[in-house]
């Protein structure tokens, strides 16, 4: 065996292994060199740059978006809306339907996907936007999908406090339009996402219900919400369920948008007979209610009629009976819950839904009765040009007639009062008032 001199010798004597083991060295060197730039250039960036990841799941992605957008109308004064000049560029189109029926169509250049860059507040800003075409996000009440997308921002580490104000400043803009206003939810795939435009809210005293029963709920859920700490002492979920029951058109489903509306919360809505809508859905849907938001379950009877919904198309939905229950239930968590459910047919409804703890607060929303008819007359024509007295005799005429038609079994709803009232001047809408009553 030769020994580990002799090998160096031989080494040392022969220049074609010499050749090649510089070769090998000069390789290795710049193997090393390479993987250790690019561990610099990474380090560098770690230690020099900062990224915000936003994805289109979060509602900061579209406030982002909008404000990104919104800061090159040529209306605000800023300087710096370069971000214009990228050469990826989307739209978005908007309409603004105006309640007298008018609307307006207009488009926003919003960033597209790829990279822009932009200056706030002295910092350059980069923004990726990228498309994730593989997975898609789902969309129930559409029936269409969307890709998920992420915007990353980068900017340098030492303006990493800009983040928060600019996020911010897109959610105050992007609240902005909202404010003073009622927002619902629907069900995005197992996401809640805004539908629509923004409603302006109701006045609650606009809905009319029998006397007291409005004031008694909204007592009902303040004191609720005022009993947080109550609930969490005593380990029950907070949690409150309410009941409305009764026929069409009787101010259910106005009065809790009112209520809402009055409280400051949004509204998320389930439609239990929606295909695609199986029982772990729900439950993922109810345990992740964005906060302040009423949970607004309609109809809670068709649901259940048959086990197993068919639509026309033949479609299954998968909600069973136990995983609604158990979907209301929810898992004991200190968050709070509320949840209103309205149904036509109370009389069909599972005496295990109804039971309490299940329901808290369970209430009949009648047809009008001669009261609610009278104060909803009178809500339509104050201020006419009518004498005091005269404008009186009529209210009490109203009343009248609801009662008379009441005594002999003859009802009429709320919503069919508010049409009457709409299409008719007062005087006529007295003297025709009987022709709206059904047995
Ligand atoms: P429900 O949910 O009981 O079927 P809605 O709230 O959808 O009834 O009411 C339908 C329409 O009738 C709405 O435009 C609403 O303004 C009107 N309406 C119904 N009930 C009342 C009420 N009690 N007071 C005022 N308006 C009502």
């Amino acid at each position: 065996m030769p020994s580990s001199d002799a090998l160096l010798g031989f080494a040392a004597d022969n220049p074609y292994f010499q050749a090649g083991f510089g070769l090998l060295g000069v390789g290795a060197a710049m193997t090393l060199a390479r993987t250790g730039s690019i561990w610099a250039a990474t380090a560098l960036r770690r230690r020099m740059l900062v990224s915000l990841e936003i994805d289109n799941r979060d509602r900061a992605y579209e406030w982002f978006l909008a404000w990104m957008a919104h800061r090159t109308n040529p209306n605000i004064p800023t300087r710096a809306a370069r971000w214009i000049r990228s050469h990826e560029l989307s739209v978005a189109t908007m309409i603004e339907r105006r309640p007298n029926g008018s609307s307006s169509v207009f488009f926003q250049l919003v960033a597209g996907p790829g990279t822009h860059w932009f200056k706030y507040k002295g910092a350059w800003m980069q923004v990726k936007r990228q498309r994730e075409t593989r997975s898609m996000m789902g969309g129930q009440q559409t029936g269409m999908s969307v890709p998920w997308e992420t915007v990353t921002l980068t900017t340098l580490s030492r303006d990493r406090t800009l983040f928060p104000q600019l996020l911010a400043e897109a959610r105050d803009l992007g609240m902005r339009g909202q404010e003073g206003k009622l927002v619902i939810h629907t069900a995005w795939g197992i996401e809640w996402r805004p539908f629509g435009k923004p409603r302006r809210k109701r006045p609650l005293k606009s809905v009319v219900l029998e006397s007291g029963l409005g004031e008694k709920i909204e007592q009902d859920i303040k004191s609720f919400l005022g009993r947080r700490q109550w609930y969490a002492d005593r380990g029950v979920p907070y949690r409150r369920a309410y009941l409305l029951h009764g026929p069409p058109g009787s101010g259910k489903t106005s009065f809790i948008q009112a209520l809402a509306g009055s409280l400051s919360y949004d509204i998320c809505i389930v439609n239990l007979s929606e295909r695609g809508l199986a029982d772990d859905k729900l439950n993922h849907l109810l345990s992740n209610v964005p906060e302040r938001s009423f949970v607004l379950i309609e109809d809670i009877d068709a649901a259940f009629n048959k086990r197993v919904q068919t639509t026309a198309d033949g479609y299954q939905s998968s909600i069973t009976f136990s995983g609604f229950l158990n979907a209301l239930d929810g898992v004991a968590s200190g968050e709070e819950r509320i949840v209103f459910m309205t149904t036509n047919h109370v009389d069909k409804l599972d005496p295990a839904l109804i039971r309490p703890g299940r329901v808290d607060f369970m209430a009949l929303v009648d047809d009008a009765s001669s009261q609610q008819a009278r104060t909803l007359f009178e809500n339509f024509y104050s201020g006419i040009d009518l004498p005091v007295d005269e404008f009186a005799r009529l209210a009490h005429q109203v009343e009248e007639v609801v009662q008379k038609n009441q005594e002999q079994g003859r009802k009429v709803s709320m919503a069919a009062l508010q049409g009457h009232f709409i299409r008719n001047p007062a005087n006529e809408a007295v003297s025709l008032l009987g022709d709206l009553f059904h047995a």
